[in-house]
């Protein structure tokens, strides 16, 4: 049997995003493998669809994303003990970054889940839908329900 050494936990930090920590946690206990964890601050400039405006990211909102995700980053790492270097803070393109740290890790095994803030529009939200597209290994997408 496949005995996954590294799995990467992609988490959005969406209300729905307990089961998908847990099953990661629960495949790392089981494989003993290590546990690293990646968030992405989307990059992409905020639309306006209504007025067909785009407002630009600016540097100071920029930077408070990445301090509060890089707070709430910490605190789940502290929860699953995993060491600092086994976190990464990205900004970018959510499946572009997951694929990149996953390839640069030798990550062997991706955890996400089957949508997140995209909702069920698709069955996979577009960044499951894309990391399972290009990624270099296996790639676990738990069932999320809708909650709304
Ligand atoms: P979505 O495709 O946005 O519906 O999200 C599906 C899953 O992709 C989520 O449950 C997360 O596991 C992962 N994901 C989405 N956005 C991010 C992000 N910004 N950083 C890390 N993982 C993400």
């Amino acid at each position: 049997m496949n005995s996954y050494k590294h799995i990467l936990l992609a988490v959005d930090f969406f209300e729905q995003c307990d089961p998908v920590i847990h099953r990661a946690q629960e495949l790392a206990a089981r494989y003993q493998a290590k546990l690293s964890i990646v968030h992405v601050v989307d990059s992409l400039p905020i639309t306006d669809a209504g007025y067909g405006a785009d407002i630009p990211f600016n540097l100071d909102l920029t930077a408070e994303l990445m301090a509060n995700a890089k707070t709430r980053l910490a605190t789940l790492a502290k929860q699953l003990a995993i060491a600092d270097n086994d976190q990464w803070l990205e900004m970018g393109s959510p499946k572009t970054e997951i694929i990149r740290i996953a390839i640069e890790n030798k990550v062997d095994l991706i955890i996400v889940g089957s949508h997140g803030r995209h909702g069920l529009a698709l069955l996979l939200g577009s960044t499951a839908n894309g990391v399972l597209h290009y990624a270099p290994c296996d790639v676990l997408a738990v069932r999320l329900q809708d909650t709304q």
